[in-house]
Formats: C-alpha cells, sequence, structure tokens
C-alpha cells in the first residue's frame, strides 16, 4: 500500500480528510473511496452542500449560526429578558449547553480564550462586544461557561476586571477535572456545573 501512488482526484479528498479531528490516514481512505462509488447526483449534491457552508451566517451579537442578522436565541424576547448573558469559547459550547436545555438566557461566543504562547489577546476575542452587550441591554448577571484551563482562569479573570463594576459575574463549577470540555460532556453534568456557579470575586 505505502508504494501505490493514488490518482490526485482520490489524494485531494483524503487530504480534506485527513484535517478532520481524528481522522487518521486509514479512515480518510475509507471515507473516501467509499465517496468514489457515490453517484454522480449524490456526489454533487455532496459538493453543493460543502459550497453552501461558505455562506454560513452568523448572529452579529452573540456569533450562533442565523439564518440572518440574529439567531433565533438573541431574536426570542423570552430569552432576552432574563438579562443574564452566558459566555463560551466556541460555538460547540454553546450548543452542549444549549443540548442540555437549563440555561435560559442569551450567549456570548469569545472565539477562543486569552493564550499568550498562541498571540491571541484580548483584541482577539469578542471581549468588547461583550462588555457593550452588557451596558447597551442593561445586563444583570454574566455566566462564564469557559472551559476550565489555565487560560480559561486567566480569561475569566480578565473578564471580571474589564466588565462593569457590580454586574454579577459567576463560574460555572465543574465536577470534573481541568482539561474537561463542555462539548464532550453530558447534558446532566452541564446542568450540574450550572447549579454549581461561583461568584468571582
Ligand atoms: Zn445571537
Amino acid at each position: 500500500m505505502e508504494n501505490l501512488t493514488l490518482p490526485a482526484k482520490l489524494q485531494k479528498v483524503i487530504d480534506f480528510f485527513s484535517q478532520l479531528p481524528g481522522v487518521g490516514p486509514k479512515s480518510s481512505m475509507r471515507y473516501t473511496l467509499l465517496l468514489s462509488n457515490w453517484n454522480e447526483e449524490k456526489l454533487l449534491s455532496f459538493g453543493q452542500s460543502l459550497k453552501e457552508l461558505t455562506k454560513l451566517e452568523k448572529c452579529y451579537r452573540c456569533g450562533l449560526f442565523s439564518e440572518g442578522d440574529l439567531c433565533h436565541i438573541c431574536q426570542s424576547s423570552y430569552r432576552n429578558q432574563m438579562k443574564v448573558i452566558c459566555v463560551v469559547e466556541s460555538l460547540s459550547d454553546c450548543l452542549a449547553i444549549e443540548r442540555a436545555q437549563q440555561f435560559k438566557g442569551t450567549y456570548h461566543i469569545l472565539g477562543g480564550v486569552i493564550n499568550p504562547l498562541l498571540g491571541i489577546g484580548p483584541d482577539e476575542l469578542q471581549i468588547d462586544k461583550l462588555v457593550g452587550r452588557v451596558l447597551n441591554e442593561s445586563i444583570e448577571e454574566v455566566i462564564l461557561a469557559l472551559n476550565p484551563s489555565v487560560e480559561g482562569d486567566a480569561t475569566c479573570s480578565y473578564l471580571k476586571q474589564v466588565l462593569p463594576e457590580g454586574l454579577s459575574v459567576e463560574r460555572i463549577g465543574f465536577g470534573v477535572p481541568i482539561g474537561s470540555h463542555l462539548e464532550y460532556l453530558d447534558s446532566m453534568t452541564i446542568n450540574k456545573a450550572f447549579e454549581n456557579t461561583t461568584i468571582i470575586e
């Protein structure tokens, strides 16, 4: 197998699959060969679906998927009246919390955490926008649902400093070790984490 040169058409697709997390060379090859057996209509439809991803819209307020300027959560008067924003690192964390169906306010996707080693400072994240939202939307409470890590901790401290004084800033409590990620937690664990928030001093 090692010495066999694959047609470039196959190799290109294999290389794309290899870029996905958890997909090794063997799986990439298997998926590509399976796709190559699909009929033309199905392949073209798949290609078109991928193309549509370039047009994916995001909510200008929170960063979640949307079919217009605002996502369905930001459009909901019920969720806005809670005056609570849950701050998350990524879209996938937001979806994990939403699956758990406990949090009823709106979200704010930071786009990562402060990480000097990777050159990610506050300006690279949606922090100014968060502060603006807190003021403009008369937010009463901010819940930080950042993953437990050194960078997550540092980001929480930074946010507490830049958010308006007097605002309630809490962080969800994890009954799980450092390094765990929200997107891999089950809904029950996420609900527990929201029940066990701690106030950031
Ligand atoms: Zn939104």
